[in-house]
């Protein structure tokens, strides 16, 4: 199973001091990497990185704004000037909000894009800068079912994952000649902060088990194998692609 080692390669997994970037994060360490934990609150990215470092792993903290271009540029180069060289980096802040479209706030639509879309670019393309001389690395980005399926309420967040599917499809073709590999991960339903209202609402929580073939919601901790999977050289040559972890939800109308 060497293909699917990780071994002392440095991963940045952004979001990761909470919810799915935590999950992934661990998945990362029990394969061998060397994580460094990203969120804006300090004291959850303490948390994670203290719990880690307690199970034997090596984790950092760094914590910035993904949705700040320059400081996402002045932490990727900290990262790689006093920590090492970014080999896999997974771009998983994200944000939800629902509302219906006609309600939906302007200000609303940017922070939901610029959290979603654009800091996947700023981050990503930062990261590329570093890894093109290398000619080496891999880029996961955290998309949803909902880069397939829309749903009431939350057309911007489709929108956002929809766009960050071809994205993904974007990095992978631009960046594959340089050695780079980009592809997106794509989560079914998971029970996390950002879902909380959906996990409280019986209605909801009933009709997404009737709707999944596998019959209930995802557990975090079952999104870590395709991570490792797409993150190391057993997906060698697989770029481009976005990998559903949804229990069947695209499968079925
Ligand atoms: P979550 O529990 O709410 O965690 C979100 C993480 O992102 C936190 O660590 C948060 O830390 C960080 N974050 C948010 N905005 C940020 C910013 N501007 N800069 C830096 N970090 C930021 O969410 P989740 O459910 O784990 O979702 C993670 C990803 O999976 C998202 O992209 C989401 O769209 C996607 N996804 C989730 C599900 C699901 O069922 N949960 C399904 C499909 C896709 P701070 O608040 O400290 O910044």
């Amino acid at each position: 199973m060497n293909v699917f080692c990780l071994n002392n390669r440095l991963a940045l997994v952004t979001g990761s001091s909470a919810g799915i970037g935590e999950a992934l994060a661990h998945g990362l360490c029990e394969a061998g990497a060397h994580v460094v934990i990203n969120g804006r609150r300090t004291d959850a990215i303490a948390r994670v990185v203290a719990e880690l470092q307690a199970a034997g792993h090596t984790a950092h903290a760094m914590a910035f704004d993904v949705t700040d271009p320059a400081a996402v540029k002045s932490a990727i180069d900290r990262i790689e000037a006093d920590i090492g060289p970014i080999e896999i980096l997974i771009n998983n802040a994200g944000i939800q909000r629902r509302q219906t479209l006609e309600a939906f706030e302007e200000e609303t639509w940017r922070e939901l894009m610029s959290t979603n879309l654009d800091s996947a670019f700023y981050v990503a393309k930062r990261v590329a800068n570093h890894m093109i001389p290398r000619r080496r690395g891999s880029i996961i980005n955290i998309c949803s079912v909902q880069s397939e399926l829309g749903r009431p309420s939350i057309a911007p967040y489709a929108a956002s994952k929809g766009g960050l599917k071809m994205l993904t499809k974007g990095m992978a073709i631009d960046w594959g000649p340089h050695g780079i590999r980009v592809n997106g991960l794509g989560p079914g339903y998971f029970a996390t902060e950002l879902n909380k209202a959906l996990v409280a609402d019986e209605t909801f929580s009933q009709w997404l088990c009737d709707r999944t073939p596998l019959g209930r919601w995802g557990e975090v901790g079952e999104l870590t194998g395709a991570a490792v999977f797409l993150a190391s050289d057993a997906s060698s040559f697989v770029t481009g692609h976005v990998l559903y972890v949804d229990g069947g939800v695209t499968a079925r109308l």
